[in-house]
């Protein structure tokens, strides 16, 4: 369908505007990883920053995450610019708490890791620890309507990617151990 008139889907180049555009907008997977790393270090003592960060570098290697980064940063931009329509404009330049459609394009990335990543998006959306709280400093110039709940949705999947896999190491240790008894 798509093809006929010349449009072909280039992974690579979606995966690389991914990444230029979050640094460019002033995120860094490290900061990232440092949420992840609040969000799980109480559950998993030995969890390295370098772990969190590898965690949120396959969060934003699915397709799906890309799309959701891509689509929020430009409506954030589009808001700077002030090209939205009426009453939108308004509404995504002024962060309007009863607007909802930042977040629920963000739960398309906690989605991915399934349902235990909802109670960490919900605890990162309510304290803003780290860059949360500067994505959300209103300066007058910057948007971030949509890429403060972006970000905040890759920790809590990555959070919740390290969570099941952790358990499933828990798990063959104790088979391994079973088998040797
Ligand atoms: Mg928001």
């Amino acid at each position: 369908m798509s093809e006929a008139n010349g449009y072909r889907l280039n992974s690579k180049e979606v995966a690389e505007a991914t990444d230029q555009w979050l640094a460019k907008r002033g995120v860094t997977k490290g900061q990232i990883g440092q949420l992840v790393m609040l969000l799980q270090k109480d559950y998993f003592p030995e969890l390295t920053l370098d772990e969190c960060i590898a965690n949120v570098e396959r969060v934003i290697s699915k397709r799906e995450v890309q799309n959701a980064i891509l689509t929020g940063i430009q409506l954030d931009m589009l808001a700077e610019e002030g090209k939205l329509l009426p009453p939108l404009q308004a509404m995504i330049q002024n962060d309007e708490g009863l607007y909802g459609c930042d977040e629920v394009l963000a739960l398309s990335i906690v989605n991915v890791y399934g349902s235990i990543g909802f109670t960490n998006f919900g605890y990162v959306d309510k304290f803003k620890p780290g860059i949360l709280k500067k994505l959300n400093d209103k300066n007058g110039k910057d948007c971030h309507t949509f890429l403060d709940d972006i970000v905040g949705a890759i920790a809590a999947a990555a959070s919740s990617r390290i969570a099941h896999r952790k358990q499933a190491e828990r798990e063959a240790a104790l088979e391994a151990i079973q088998a040797e008894e």
